[in-house]
């Protein structure tokens, strides 16, 4: 871990109330870790609950909407704008679910419920391929121990209460 500022090999020093925490010793001050956060969607059809599933061109795997939050947005904004953009479908509502780090890609997921609109959906160039999918079916065709299976379990379980 090197010193986004200066470049210096970053130390971990004890703060109080926080624990170990990289410190550098060039800049005299504690630099707490920098990582991007986004929005992963389980997205639900409003008339007959059924859960969207996308694959992505160039991957075999089907996964859930997701996106980047940008800088000085809200999760809140990124919700519709983003499920807009891959499918112009349009966010109703969403719940928060859960959060997971998601350690390969260094990035934090806020996991989201996603309830949208019945309009025609119309993928972007990123997708090849979309699905509507009963929970069962989702539950089977999503990757196995994968961060996304773990916000599908959350959202199955928030849909089962809701009944
Ligand atoms: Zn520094």
């Amino acid at each position: 871990m090197f010193c986004r500022d200066c470049g210096e090999k970053l130390s971990l020093r004890f703060m109080e109330n926080e624990g170990l925490v990289p410190y550098c010793n060039k800049c005299g001050k504690y630099k707490f870790p920098f990582f991007p956060v986004a929005v992963s969607m389980v997205v639900v059809r409003r008339s007959d609950r059924a859960i969207l599933l996308a694959r992505h061109v160039g991957d075999e795997d089907y996964k859930l909407i997701a996106g980047y939050i940008k800088k000085g947005e809200s999760a809140e904004k990124t919700i519709p704008r983003e499920l807009r953009e891959e499918t112009q479908l349009t966010a109703i509502n969403w719940k928060y679910l859960a959060s997971r780090y998601h350690d390969a890609k260094d990035i934090l997921m806020l996991g989201f419920l996603v309830t949208c609109d019945d309009g025609e959906l119309v993928f972007n160039e990123e997708i090849a391929e979309t699905r509507w999918c009963t929970p069962e079916e989702a539950r089977q065709i999503i990757r196995k121990n994968s961060t996304a299976e773990f916000f599908l379990n959350a959202a199955i379980a928030e849909l089962g209460r809701k009944k």
